[in-house]
């Protein structure tokens, strides 16, 4: 394969258009994608292109059989430009992860890293210094080749595609405690970051909002007794002092800022389990007042505090603590992504 990465320059670039101290989430795109295809077997044309729509046929996979998979991760840039990006490698193997179940080309760990690194130097200007906010970056890879006929396709691409941001939640939110969906199943695709993941939470999400909370908390399929993620965030509960986290699982996405909580909080002296966690403890926590925090984990967010939860229609508040574990993570981790702080891990390139 020839992996040097050709370079298509935008001739009007938006930045000027764009106000950076009010950016939503995700929804502005920086001037540039990168882009490479899949082809008679290899991976070829890496380009960094002008941001722009794409053109595929009406009969391409990806629109009738969901192969499709994507990531999710941030660039940061600190007070002297440094560009930080946090554990990116990881993202790239859970790529290829997703991509494996998904009968989708793996990805040479080297090309997607060159093409990340050429797009971020060329959309360096488009990455945040505002507190809070950052370079929302998306890869992702889909079935280009054509056919109806209900197979894997013989054509990917990959895209990177990138978002100056701002924070992703604002203030606590309240989540219901799913009884009756799943977003996964034992052998299922819930490890992988696959498209039709995040479509078939969309509907349980929708009837959770008309009741007027902002997230489902995931249970499992099969009984709906043991607690697995918080929206697209994983979950940690605190009982008293002890911060516990579900298992990874066929079911649970592996979640980067999951496992470098777990691993600051360990460092840090908190009592960590990795168990499975039972909505009757958490009821019977909340009850007796040893429930003292629950917050989601992920890259949008990073940490994002739950407030109370709902369960089978009954509410439950949690307390107002004057130092949660919340707080106090996401300052270590993102001091650690922002260059604020040592990074003893060497997760911060
Ligand atoms: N669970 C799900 C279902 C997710 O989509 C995400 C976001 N990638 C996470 C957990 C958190 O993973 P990470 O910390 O790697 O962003």
């Amino acid at each position: 394969m020839n992996s040097e990465i050709k370079i298509e320059l935008t001739e009007h670039s938006k930045i000027n258009s764009v106000d950076f101290d009010n950016l939503p989430f995700g929804s502005v795109f920086s001037d540039h994608m990168f882009v490479c295809d899949f082809k008679d077997g290899q991976w070829q044309n890496p380009t960094v292109k002008p941001y722009s729509p794409i053109t595929l046929d009406p009969s391409a996979k990806i629109f009738h059989y969901g192969q499709s998979i994507f990531e999710g991760m941030k660039a940061y840039k600190d007070a002297d430009n440094n560009v930080m990006l946090f554990r990116p490698l990881d993202n790239c193997k859970r790529l290829n992860k997703s991509a494996e179940r998904m009968v989708i080309p793996q990805i040479p760990e080297e090309l997607f890293m060159a093409g990340l690194k050429k797009l971020l130097e060329i959309d360096n200007a488009w990455i945040p210094t505002n507190d809070g906010s950052s370079l929302y970056i998306r890869p992702f890879m889909f079935a280009s080749g054509n056919g109806f006929h209900a197979s894997p396709a013989n054509e990917y691409k990959l895209i990177i595609a990138t978002a100056p941001s701002g924070a992703y939640f604002a203030g606590k939110v309240k989540v219901l405690i799913e009884e009756k969906y799943a977003r996964a199943a034992n052998g299922g695709v819930g490890f992988a970051k696959a498209g039709g993941n995040y479509a078939a939470q969309f509907y349980p999400t929708q009837l959770a909002i008309e009741k007027g909370y902002n997230q489902v908390i995931w249970t499992d399929d099969n009984t709906h007794e043991y607690i697995e993620e918080a929206g697209a965030m994983n979950i940690f509960v605190r009982i008293n002092d002890t911060l516990i986290t579900s298992p990874t699982s066929d079911r649970i996405l592996d979640g980067i800022t999951r496992k470098s909580i777990l691993q600051i909080a360990k460092d840090t002296g908190i009592d960590v389990e990795e168990r499975k966690i039972t909505v009757s403890e958490v009821i019977a926590a909340a009850q007796n007042g040893s429930l003292k925090e629950m917050f989601g984990a992920g890259t949008a967010a990073v940490v994002s505090p739950i407030a109370g939860f709902g369960y089978q229609n009954k509410d439950y508040d949690l307390p107002e603590l004057e130092k949660p574990f919340a707080a106090k993570l996401k300052k270590q981790i993102t001091d650690i992504q922002t260059n604020k702080a040592e990074d003893p891990y060497g997760w911060r390139v």
